[in-house]
């Protein structure tokens, strides 16, 4: 035994066998598949199931994103200083030069940023992207990624 125990009234993390945020559970079904032997404990609030569930594509990946999906995805950052104020929205390769919206195309951009951008190709200009935008890696990862329960973040941002 572990000694760490799971409330029945907590929400739990679930995992995937490879670490990867599967859902929330109550702590009671956490308990169920821990004495089922199906998971183990990490923490008070994150169990990590033994056996790899296969993940089916999650409708978010392929649906189009809104701007507050952009802004949520990108942790209401730009993504080409870190500055956390002034968003808008930036097409990465411009709408005039057949930029189109998803989700590698847009990212969060502080005004200055946009301006500073305008119209031109990222080759053409001095800016770097800090990250590459992509589609979230699952439906948790993009739900929880504002959340801030310390035991869970860890496993949210890879
Ligand atoms: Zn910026």
């Amino acid at each position: 035994m572990t000694g760490i125990t799971i409330h029945p009234n907590t929400t739990v993390l679930v995992l995937n066998s490879s670490y990867e945020p599967l859902n929330l559970a109550s702590g009671r079904r956490a308990i169920v598949l821990l004495l089922k032997e199906k998971a183990q404990i990490l923490s008070s609030r994150v169990i990590r199931l033994l056996n790899y569930v296969k993940v089916p594509l999650s409708r978010i990946v392929s649906q189009k994103p809104s701007r507050a999906m952009i802004y949520k995805r990108d942790g209401y950052k730009c993504c080409y200083c870190s500055r956390n104020y002034n968003l808008t929205i930036d097409h990465i390769i411009p709408r005039s030069r057949g930029g189109e919206n998803t989700w590698e195309n847009l990212c969060t951009s502080c005004a200055p940023c946009n301006v500073k951008k305008g119209d031109k190709l990222l080759e053409q200009t001095d800016m770097k992207l800090l990250r590459k935008p992509r589609a979230p890696y699952n439906k948790m990862q993009f739900i929880l990624n504002d959340c801030k329960i310390d035991e869970w973040t860890t496993y949210i941002h890879n």
